[in-house]
């Protein structure tokens, strides 16, 4: 199902009906294009939001933390309820897709489980985010009541980018094959598949402030160390600054973005200040324990960037 209808997730959704009709299913798809009408009318995350209001504000209405609904409660909570009616009960598994914003990568949300692991790293979707366990969210309510529960965010809101729509008719489709419900091997993915607590990251951040000419770079993308991520001009001295990846890897985020630029113009403007992050480069680390430790700090890299090193080990 789609929670939200602000980026490609209808897109990967219809795709995948159309693709799953022409074929032998063991099961029944149960697709819901999109849930919060009412929103997606208002072109808003939640109901009756107001221009640049934060997405955190919601008042009661954020649908993804309103499963499996309530039939006494708030217009969100009784969609959710109406939704849940419709097809809760019935399934055993489901694939839940969002949206987040166009700077990061998209990414598998799993809860921390080693059969979820391993369905995720078959997936072949390259970032695996382990999300807290709740029973709120209609993923999270999946795996509480002793089923299948998978999120996915695909990559930029307000936008559908072919790219992001074939990469999320990928992972709808190998998710379908991984639980038996679609004949056939799975497709090949992203290599490495990335788990968050088995990464490093380094963000490369602005140097100075002034206007970030990037590149379009998709995040997700593989890059190699030292390949140009755009050109930063300052604003202070007129001096001119070239953005490389401080390392081999894939980008976990790329481009200017800072609070509320999933709501708000202003958020995503590529006029940055010194110490703005510009670009996150991840990459697999074999230590597989999951705390997140610091291992690093501020480093110059270069003449120009600094990077914080942080390495989830
Ligand atoms: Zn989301």
């Amino acid at each position: 199902m789609g929670l939200f209808v602000r980026g490609v997730e209808t897109e990967v959704i219809r795709r995948f009906v159309e693709l799953a009709s022409r074929k032998r299913l063991r099961g029944k798809v149960l697709a819901v294009p999109f849930a919060n009408l009412p929103a997606v009318r208002e072109r808003r995350p939640h109901l009756r939001m107001k221009p640049e209001q934060p997405y955190g504000d919601d008042r009661g209405h954020n649908m993804n933390r309103t499963w499996p609904g309530d039939r006494a409660g708030n217009d969100t909570g009784r969609v959710s309820h109406a939704l849940y009616q419709a097809f809760g009960d019935e399934a055993t598994h489901v694939f839940d897709l969002h949206c987040w914003e166009k700077h990061a990568a998209p990414a598998v949300l799993i809860r921390d489980t080693p059969e979820l692991r391993e369905l995720a790293a078959k997936l072949g979707h390259r970032f695996v985010h382990l999300s807290a366990p709740n029973n709120i969210t209609v993923g999270g309510y999946f795996c509480s009541t002793g089923r299948i529960g998978v999120t996915y965010e695909c990559s930029g809101q307000y936008v559908v980018v072919e790219k992001q729509v074939k990469r999320g008719l990928r992972l709808l489709t190998n998710f379908a094959k991984a639980i038996g419900m679609l004949g056939g091997a799975l497709q090949k993915g992203d290599d490495p598949v990335l788990f968050f607590d088995r990464m490093a990251t380094l963000d490369v951040t602005a140097p100075t402030t002034g206007l970030f000419v990037g590149r379009a770079l998709p995040p997700c993308d593989p890059v190699e160390k030292g390949a140009v991520l755009g050109r930063l001009p300052s604003d202070v001295d007129l001096s001119s600054h070239e953005i490389r990846s401080p390392a081999t890897g894939c980008l976990r985020t790329y481009g200017a973005s800072r609070a509320n630029c999933d709501v708000a113009l202003p958020g995503h403007h590529p006029d940055v200040t010194e110490g703005d992050r510009l670009a996150t480069v991840a990459w697999a680390t074999q230590r597989g324990v999951s705390a997140v430790r610091l291992v690093g700090q501020l480093r110059q890299l270069g003449r120009s960037q600094t990077a914080a090193l942080l390495e989830h080990s």
